[in-house]
């Protein structure tokens, strides 16, 4: 029997999957399990368990597939190991299930930015792909429903690479690795970027990996391990250059045609636009198409302006390198709305822009403790709340002339929101409320 554990999106697309290939599959979760997902387990005549997971299912299982969300602490994980139990990740399962071209991208930042980034382009040369994985479309389900696309683009998290055993995508690439999520790997950042880095185990000679040469962690892992797909270094320079194998020329992007904020983005760019490449199409025909892509909401979303004071929604910035980059988008003074749950932050390398730039910081979270001990000695002025209300009246109160309002929480918004997204809701809701009632507001 195939055991599904976890019934969220990628548990009910591995079921699916599963089901119409014939496998004799069990669902078990230890939640309640989401209605509209109970509703198609049912519809699929899958048969499945809430709020436990009992002992029988796991001794009869001959392979389990794991949802993401589980860690390998799980108790139900330790036991199954123990017995020696294959487990394989819905990634590993759906693989097993397609020889569609796949492209993969992981990375401790900008994964959604470029996955999105590279639909668009693709479509745009006339192209269909599809865009599966961490963007909360299960790439099982998607084999399930529809599995004929020209491009399978999967947004991968670390935790969705940690039992793939034969998972081999065409072209794949780790964006950046930077601390992030350290309390599932026990605060140890070798398990972190080996999980990250397990994209390219199986990639072949005919294969691409494509990353950015300043990244130190990628560099120090290639240097150790034997790799045997070809791989390719990106470099930028200041002036935006990007060089083209195919058309062995340098290729110069105008930095003004693209609607994108902060040298973030240029690096997102650069890997989306290598990686189209790599796909044959010419550099010189995609770039026109970089000028109406204006990005995702909750990364750096400009949400409006008044007099001079810019307020942006940085809601997904949900770990401490993405606030950086955030910080360095700007040279104005910032009031800085942080906080939620602290996933083991290091918060020593914002000191010294959070120094220079943070008039005061509003701390929007349960427990506020780490971010306060932190930045006590570097921001004159700091205030605690529970509420985006309060949060954005502080705000609101404090803001002067040439001021950057910026929600950008470096924690999980989950103490206190569903996700990022309600967050990022919320307090564009809240800031616009206080600053509608000013005439001059502008958007
Ligand atoms: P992910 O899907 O990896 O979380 P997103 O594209 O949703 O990435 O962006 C998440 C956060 O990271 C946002 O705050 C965004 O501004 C920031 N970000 C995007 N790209 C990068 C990058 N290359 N380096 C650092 N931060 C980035």
């Amino acid at each position: 029997m195939l055991l599904v554990l976890g019934a969220g999106e990628s548990g009910l697309g591995a079921a699916l999957l599963a089901k119409a290939k014939g496998y004799n599959v069990f669902v078990s979760d230890k939640n309640t399990i989401n209605y509209y997902y109970k509703k198609q387990l049912l519809a699929y005549n899958i048969p499945f368990e809430e709020n436990k997971n009992s002992l029988t299912y796991i001794q009869n299982a001959t392979e389990i597939i794991k949802s993401p969300g589980i860690a390998e602490s799980n108790p139900t994980i330790l036991f199954a190991k123990k017995r020696k139990i294959p487990i394989i990740d819905e990634i590993e399962f759906a693989f097993r299930h397609t020889k569609a071209m796949l492209i993969a991208v992981t990375g401790s930042n900008g994964k959604s930015t470029t996955v999105h980034l590279l639909h668009y382009l693709l479509n745009k040369l006339g192209k269909k792909s599809v865009l599966v994985g961490n963007v909360g479309n299960s790439f099982a389900k998607q084999l399930f429903k529809d599995p004929h696309y020209d491009y399978f683009i999967i947004e991968l998290s670390s935790f969705q690479l940690e039992y793939i055993h034969k998972f081999k995508p065409h072209i794949a690439t780790v964006l950046n690795i930077s601390p992030d999520h350290l309390d599932r790997y026990q605060n140890d950042m070798v398990k972190y970027i080996h999980a990250k880095m397990s994209i390219l185990k199986n990639m072949c000679a005919k294969n691409y990996f494509v990353f950015h040469k300043k990244e130190k962690y990628i560099n120090k892992f290639l240097g150790h391990n034997k790799i045997s797909t070809q791989i390719i270094k990106l470099q930028s320079t200041k002036k935006f250059l990007l060089y083209c194998e195919v058309e062995k020329k340098y290729i110069t992007i105008k930095k003004n045609s693209i609607k994108l904020p902060g040298i973030h983005n240029y690096y997102n760019i650069l890997i989306a636009l290598k990686i189209v490449n790599l796909l044959n199409f010419s550099l010189s025909h995609i770039q026109k198409y970089l000028s109406t892509f204006y990005g995702l909401p909750h990364r750096l979303e400009w949400v409006g302006k008044l007099k001079n004071i810019n307020i942006y929604n940085d809601a997904k910035a949900t770990n401490i390198d993405a606030v950086f980059h955030a910080f360095m988008c700007f040279n104005q003074s910032i009031i800085w709305i942080a906080g939620g749950i602290d996933k083991g932050n290091n918060y020593m390398p914002l000191k010294k822009e959070v120094g220079k730039k943070v008039k005061a910081l509003i701390c929007l979270g349960k427990d506020n403790k780490n971010l306060i001990q932190n930045f006590q000695e570097y921001i004159p002025q700091i205030f605690q709340t529970t509420s985006m209300q309060r949060a954005c009246k502080i705000a609101f109160s404090l803001a002067q002339n040439d001021d950057i309002i910026l929600l950008s929480p470096a924690c999980s918004s989950l103490d206190l929101y569903k996700n990022f997204e309600e967050k990022g809701d919320f307090f564009k809701k809240n800031i616009l409320f206080f600053f509608k009632k000013n005439t001059n507001f502008s958007k």
